[in-house]
């Protein structure tokens, strides 16, 4: 975890009160989060499932900084983000985040290694001699030369988990990470997560599969771009463990 920035103690922490954003202008106006209320403590691998078009995106947007909020307080690992402009949300971003997306977004004409050290190199964060070290936490030490179009969904997927955390993020937002692969392929993503979080990490996670929910401190159910509820469970599985 960061050792450099945010307040001792609020790594990797998330608190939302009254959050609401809106797309569109005043007369068309569609409210992609109403009034959203959440805590997340440090730590916690917190669960998000809800049906399409119910907020679950723009709820990992905001808390990741690639957007903000319209009203209400969001601070994120001890930062006040409701007031910053774009470019301090993208400091805010390179200092505490790592993303992690459905479809991957790797950079075609790069190999998996270097996909890895163009973030490190981007963000000032993390050496470039850690991404062969990342690669081979993910299993994919042999393949750091190849391009994403000769690596399979679930390889890419890992190369996407090692770059998101060349940084050493508070913070690891996924959405939908597994929605494009197959089960088996997308549980070895899972247990990368479960492992990050393992470590100390907070992990925040999109999933359709309500089967998933079953490896979270935390369950938060999205409806109509509100939280509808959010349960705590007291022994979350272990991904090997759990039956989909
Ligand atoms: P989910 O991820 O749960 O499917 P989203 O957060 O993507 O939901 O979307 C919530 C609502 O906001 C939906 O009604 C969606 O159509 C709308 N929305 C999301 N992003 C945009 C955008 N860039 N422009 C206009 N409407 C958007
Ligand atoms: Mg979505």
């Amino acid at each position: 975890m960061s050792e450099t920035t945010g307040p001792a103690g609020q790594r990797g922490s998330v608190r939302l009160r009254s959050v609401s954003k809106t797309y569109g202008s005043a007369e068309a106006a569609v409210y992609a989060l109403r009034d959203v209320d959440l805590d997340i403590e440090p730590g916690e691998l917190v669960v998000v499932l809800g049906p399409s078009g119910s907020g679950k995106t723009t709820l990992l947007n905001l808390i990741g900084g690639i957007e903000a909020a319209d009203a209400g307080q969001l601070t994120v690992a001890g930062e006040e983000l409701t007031e910053r402009n774009p470019a301090a949300l993208t400091g805010f971003r390179r200092a505490h985040i790592g993303f992690v997306f459905q479809y991957f977004n790797l950079v075609p004409t790069l190999t998996a290694q270097e996909n890895i050290e163009v973030i490190a190199e981007l963000t000032g964060r993390g050496a470039r001699g850690r991404a062969a070290e990342l690669l081979a936490d993910v299993g994919l030490a042999e393949r750091a030369d190849h391009f994403p179009a000769q690596l399979s969904g679930g390889q890419q997927q890992r190369v996407a988990v090692a770059r998101a955390l060349i940084t050493d993020p508070d913070l690891l937002l996924a959405d939908e990470p597994t929605g494009a692969l197959d089960t088996a392929t997308g549980r070895r993503i899972l247990e990368l997560l479960q492992r990050s979080n393992r470590e100390g990490r907070t992990v925040l996670m999109v999933t359709h599969n309500a089967v998933i929910a079953a490896i979270a401190h935390r369950v938060v159910r999205m409806r109509d771009g509100g939280v509808e509820s959010v349960e705590r469970q007291t022994e979350p599985a272990d991904v090997a463990s759990v039956a989909w």
